[in-house]
């Protein structure tokens, strides 16, 4: 039987305590005594992590090698199923802050393929959730100070499928030329009288067009849970792959991780999807012309291959007067991404001030004797 390999927590051999993957080094440390451990396996060259057949990759036929069972606890506010180490039962959701319970029994779940390690340490996300928040416009007045109060951030590794194919279309279209022709036009000029003038005018002269395109996909890349909302995750593109390594739990050790709620089938159509429209600009460009009508396209598919990969992300979820907001971190290049209070009281006196500047501010100057403190006097 397999043990739940998710957290299960690394212990020191010189002391004990629990190591954590650390980004600087690159291995495993002891925050505790300082002692240092290397992975167990090192680092591999890009693009040498193998793949799964997609149809071999439906969970049920997936050899149990290729599956880990996990303790994984459902966040009821956002949807989010984290992962549990062995021995806590209930800590705050990673995305939302709402309070989860481990479920009652472990889950089988694909085993990731790949990892994309953290890059950017916890001190250095958390100085750029600073200098964000310090450095936004209109905000209130606190928050500066709020950022400055230092808050940690957490590490979360979240799910993703990749997915590799090779296609080849058969399509049937039309192709349409423009091509301008001088016409007699019936116009009425500024008199209101009718007339007729030569003008250039614009035809399109279709023809038939059919043929075959072909393209290799490898990795798209598909968000494999709902939990981040789509602007968030789009923000934090893009990811380099070729950074990813073969999975190994100690990546994972002293970080949270998400596991996929989308099954590899509707993050295949997801992909599908992406695939579809690349296919389509494809047929357009081969149709060529002026412009292009796709009638019918016939798409086969082979060599469907997917990998589980998890990728690095900090967040906060940070509550400020009684609101609360989401920030995140590329875990890999740092780039940030977050939700923000407003100052409307701010805003309102900018927009005040413009007004007064373009428009009150001319008003004023025909009427000297309206500001509150009369003509020739010097303000208060
Ligand atoms: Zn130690
Ligand atoms: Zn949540």
């Amino acid at each position: 039987m397999m043990q739940p390999s998710e957290g299960s927590s690394f212990p020191c051999a010189t002391c004990g305590a629990a190591l954590r993957f650390s980004p600087e080094y690159g291995g495993l440390v002891c925050d505790h005594c300082g002692n240092r451990e290397p992975l167990p396996a090192g680092p591999v060259p890009p693009g040498s992590i193998p793949e799964t057949a997609f149809r071999a990759g439906i969970e049920a036929q997936l050899p149990e090698a290729a599956t880990e069972l996990r303790r994984l606890g459902r966040c009821p506010n956002c949807g989010a199923e984290v992962g549990f180490d062995a021995a806590v039962h209930s800590s705050a959701c990673p995305f939302c802050a709402t309070p989860i319970v481990a479920g009652p029994d472990p889950a089988r779940r694909i085993r990731p393929h790949a990892v994309a390690p953290f890059a950017v340490t916890g001190a250095a996300a958390r100085a750029a959730m600073q200098r964000w928040l310090g450095g936004l416009w209109f905000a209130p007045s606190g928050l500066a100070a709020f950022a400055r109060g230092g808050r940690a951030l957490e590490g979360v590794y979240v799910p993703y499928w990749t997915f590799d194919a090779q296609t080849r279309t058969a399509y049937s279209g039309r192709r349409g030329t423009v091509c301008y022709e001088t016409r007699p036009v019936t116009v009425r000029d500024a008199a209101g009288a009718m007339r007729t003038e030569l003008r250039q005018v614009a035809r399109v002269s279709w023809s038939a067009a059919s043929g075959q395109v072909q393209r290799a996909f490898d990795d798209v890349l598909v968000l494999a849970s709902h939990s981040l909302p789509e602007g968030h995750t789009e923000a934090l593109l893009p990811w380099d792959l070729s950074l990813l390594q073969p999975y190994q739990p100690e990546f994972l050790a002293g970080f949270r991780s998400e596991a996929y709620s989308v099954t590899p089938d509707q993050g295949m159509g997801e992909a599908r999807a992406y695939m579809d429209r690349m296919i389509d600009r494809d047929i357009r460009f081969d149709i060529g012309g002026d412009r292009q009508e796709v009638l019918a396209a016939q798409t086969e598919v082979s060599g469907q291959t997917f990998k589980h990969v998890l990728l690095p992300v900090w967040t906060a979820a940070y509550r400020f007067r009684g609101q609360s907001f989401r920030f995140v971190v590329n875990g890999q290049t740092g780039k940030v991404e977050g939700e923000r209070p407003w100052s409307w009281v701010k805003i309102a006196a900018f927009f005040l001030a413009l007004a007064l500047l373009f428009g009150g501010g001319a008003w004023l100057m025909q009427n000297p004797d309206l500001l509150p403190w009369g003509q020739g006097q010097t303000p208060p």
